[in-house]
């Protein structure tokens, strides 16, 4: 039940006011964006990636007002990946972007944000790597979705992200089953109403499988982003049952959640994809960490009352 509270309060500004300033926030949020500038994340990509790990890298920021904003977003996009070509880890450490970030609510925002993100996909290409556009609330799918089908016209291996909340999911998800294709399914992490998507955790769970199962049969190449025990021991019996070998599909986790999964699929010969975010607005990201499990929340509030 505290879920959807705290997915209201997360677009609240005088919440993200006490929440961002509060002095116990910050060790609270390290658990889950472990840095706030590029020096400070490329030593964590490095041991990440040392560790078998591969990643997926998102800066974070997506509540922007401003095209100059949408222009620092690719701007910081471009210094990441320009830190990352001397690492030379290929598809090792993949870009996921948000295009509300990019300019997408701005005016003119479905060509803005296609604008901006795409000097971030040929970037990524020239150093052999790929992005993914994560999904936003629903309103914002339409226009997710051209951008993603534009971008690969040039560069093909374009990810987008599906969420198995939504009624839509299971069309999205037959259109998008093709050869080439990259796709990350995800329950779905905002607060979204009953006309549009499931609410009870079970329906969801149970969509997620059938759209697995559509992906998993299809052509592209499937990215299972869960941490739920259940449905990661259904991805590996379905990519089994659809005849597929470990590098043709991956699970994917955020940073700071379930840790020592994600180096038990490594070391299982998986290939294991991290999301890992950075950077300073980090607001929006953290409070849905928060609502996804009550138990944060506890911790979160716990720490305010025994420092204050
Ligand atoms: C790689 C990746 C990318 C994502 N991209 C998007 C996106 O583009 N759009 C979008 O809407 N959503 C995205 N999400 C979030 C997703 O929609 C879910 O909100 C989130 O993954 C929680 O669902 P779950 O499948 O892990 O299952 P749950 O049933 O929520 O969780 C299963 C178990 O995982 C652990 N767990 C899960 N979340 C947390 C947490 N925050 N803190 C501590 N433990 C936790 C708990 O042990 C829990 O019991 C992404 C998730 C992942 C893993």
């Amino acid at each position: 039940m505290l879920g959807p509270v705290i997915l209201a309060a997360s677009r609240s500004d005088r919440m993200r006011r006490l929440v961002s300033a509060a002095p116990v926030t910050k060790p609270v949020v390290d658990r889950f964006i472990p840095g706030e500038t590029v020096d400070q994340i490329v030593p964590i990509i490095r041991e990440l990636t040392d560790q078998g790990l591969e990643l997926t890298m998102d800066v974070v920021g997506e509540d922007i007002t401003t095209p100059a904003q949408a222009e620092a977003a690719r701007d910081a996009y471009l210094e990441l990946i320009d830190r990352l070509k001397p690492l030379d880890l290929g598809t090792r450490a993949e870009m996921s972007v948000k295009l509300s970030m990019f300019g997408q609510a701005l005016e003119g925002g479905h060509e803005l944000a296609l604008k901006n993100v795409r000097p971030v996909v040929e970037a990524a290409a020239e150093i052999g790597t790929t992005v993914t556009l994560d999904a936003e609330d629903h309103t914002t799918l339409d226009s997710m979705f051209a951008i993603h089908e534009e971008l690969r016209k040039d560069f093909p291996q374009t990810g987008c992200v599906i969420q198995a909340y939504l009624f839509r999911t299971e069309a999205d998800a037959r259109r998008l089953a093709d050869s080439g294709s990259r796709v990350r399914l995800v329950k779905g992490a905002y607060k979204e109403p009953a006309e549009v998507a499931y609410q009870q955790r079970h329906e969801i769970d149970k969509a997620y499988v059938r759209i697995l199962r559509t992906l998993m049969e299809g052509e592209g190449y499937p990215m299972i982003g869960s941490h739920d025990p259940r449905l990661i021991a259904i991805g590996q019996e379905l990519a089994r049952t659809a005849g597929r070998k470990l590098d043709e599909y991956e699970f994917q986790m955020l940073y700071g959640i379930r840790g020592d999964e994600h180096l038990r699929l490594a070391a299982e010969g998986h290939r294991m994809r991290v999301y890992t975010a950075y950077g300073t607005d980090w607001y929006g990201y953290f409070m849905r960490r928060l609502a996804e499990k009550p138990a944060n929340l506890r911790f979160f509030a716990r720490s305010m009352v025994s420092k204050g």
